[in-house]
């Protein structure tokens, strides 16, 4: 099997009635870069910046952070980097943060992390905006906030990032050719404020494993709570289809770059729901793009909008038919 979808590394994920994928993989470290290689994927749509400050014993100056961010540009080539501001804080502690801010939480998880703690932390999210506006000179770069819950939260991320690019440009450095901002969906507050921050979006991203873990109430890393809620249950994926249907209105594209899109059955949900971009894990891109190329999208389509109306507890037996049936 393994051998079967290396054979799928050249194969484009175009489903059996012709709709294009995109699948991306998601990375960290300056080595994963490499997986586009050898998946065949079609870029990095989701990279982790907080893994440097994660495995530094001191908060990596921002000369470190831009070279890590040119290497990985220069690595993935002509194929797009979706770099994310860091998600530190909360549960990713970082022992060289001052004590006071680094302190015990009672919930990490809705705590002091990823965009809050970079917007008051000003000097830090300031570092990693010349960083990445440096090292995408002469290039597209995209750049995506985590955890945005309100749009003023992505205006104010926005501003920090003029104000370098404007610091940079009366230098007469050169500069990206073009910056693409997005942000993560995982807080579901954002859904309900769409209509506000989607002129202002070049794409966004649905985090799956947060977005789940704050519709549900339920602690990702809980073991008595991973069995009981279905990533197929009508409350996802209703969720998940209003975001795609609102945003694909608005010309905004949506990715799934949460680990629900490495499942195989789980990621044919989600383009059932006309979801078009994964970004998943490197191991899962072969067994994807198997199945993006044995779906019928539209037909699948269809059938979910009936399931949907009138829903059980869970899809997961329907979909699981419905698969076989269909030859997925
Ligand atoms: C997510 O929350 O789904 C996500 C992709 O981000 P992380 O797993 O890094 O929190
Ligand atoms: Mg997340």
């Amino acid at each position: 099997r393994r051998a079967a979808f290396a054979r799928l590394r050249g194969a484009e994920p175009v489903t059996k009635d012709g709709h294009r994928m995109t699948v991306m993989v998601n990375a960290g470290l300056r080595d994963d870069v490499a997986a586009i290689e050898l998946t065949g994927a079609d870029g990095i749509g989701l990279f982790r910046t907080e893994f440097q400050f994660l495995v530094s014993a001191t908060l990596p100056q921002r000369e470190r952070q831009q070279r890590l961010y040119r290497d990985v540009l220069d690595a993935a080539g002509d194929k797009p980097v979706v770099f994310r501001t860091v998600d530190i804080g909360g549960d990713k502690a970082l022992p060289y943060l001052d004590h006071d801010e680094n302190s015990e939480e009672e919930n990490p998880a809705m705590g002091w992390r990823a965009l809050r703690l970079a917007l008051d932390r000003e000097a830090l999210m300031k570092a990693q905006a010349r960083a990445l506006l440096e090292a995408g000179a002469g290039r597209v770069l995209n750049v995506m906030f985590p955890m945005v819950s309100e749009p003023w939260e992505f205006d104010e991320a926005l501003e920090l990032f003029e104000v370098q690019r404007n610091w940079l440009s009366d230098r007469g450095r050169k500069l990206p050719t073009e910056v693409r901002f997005g942000v993560m969906l995982e807080v579901p507050a954002l859904a309900e404020t769409l209509d506000m921050i989607l002129p202002k979006l070049d794409f966004l991203s649905i985090g799956t494993n947060d977005l789940t873990q704050f519709l549900f109430a339920a602690d990702r890393a809980h073991p008595k709570l991973a069995l009981r809620y279905d990533w197929l249950s009508p409350a996802i994926l209703r969720f998940i289809r209003r975001v795609q249907t609102q945003a694909g209105a608005a010309g905004v594209p949506v990715a799934v770059c949460g680990e629900m899109g490495g499942r195989p059955l789980e990621a044919m949900a989600l383009l059932g729901l006309g979801i078009e971009r994964l970004s998943i894990t490197p191991a899962a891109v072969g067994s994807i793009k198997a199945m993006v190329r044995s779906l019928d999208r539209d037909a699948l389509m269809a059938e979910m909008n009936g399931w949907l109306a009138t829903p059980p507890r869970s899809l997961r037996p329907l979909l699981t038919r419905w698969a076989e049936a269909h030859g997925v």
